[in-house]
Parts: structure tokens; sequence; C-alpha cells
């Protein structure tokens, strides 16, 4: 499967890890270890479109912020 494309030089981020740079994005807490990685990969590109359209979905219909819990998982994200 695609998602399993994982280079030494420049692994994949996990799904969920996609998922917290997209929330980390809402936030105005660009992950730059994340964003140049998405920037050279078209499959982590392509999944991120993906979760940007289910979070804008989501978004639409429950029109409520993200859960704090949530957001404190995305700052630690850097640390990782
Ligand atoms: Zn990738």
């Amino acid at each position: 499967m695609l998602e399993k494309t994982i280079s030494e030089k420049n692994p994949c981020p996990t799904d969920h890890d996609l998922e917290l740079y997209l929330l980390r994005v809402h936030y105005d807490l660009p992950s730059r270890k994340i964003q140049s990685h998405v920037e050279s990969c078209p499959i982590c590109q392509d999944k991120l479109r993906q979760l940007q359209e289910f979070y804008r979905l989501l978004d639409q219909e429950m029109a409520r912020p993200i859960p704090r819990e949530a957001y404190l998982l995305a700052q630690g994200l850097e640390d990782v």
C-alpha cells in the first residue's frame, strides 16, 4: 500500500501525525518537520487533502471547536 512508502531519509508521517498537523495549521501552529515532508511528498499531500475535506465537512456539521485535548496533543507533536 502507498502508506507503507517509508524511506529512512524522508519518512511519511502516520495518518495520525498528518491529522495533528492539520490541527496545528488550524491553530496557526505550523509543524515544520511535517510541512517540509508534505511539500515533497505527493502521497501525503493527497492524504492531507482528504483529511482537510473530512474536517471541512465535520466543521460544517458540528460547528464547534476542536477539543482542548487535541490542541495539547498537537502542541506536543514537534517533540516526538
Ligand atoms: Zn509522505
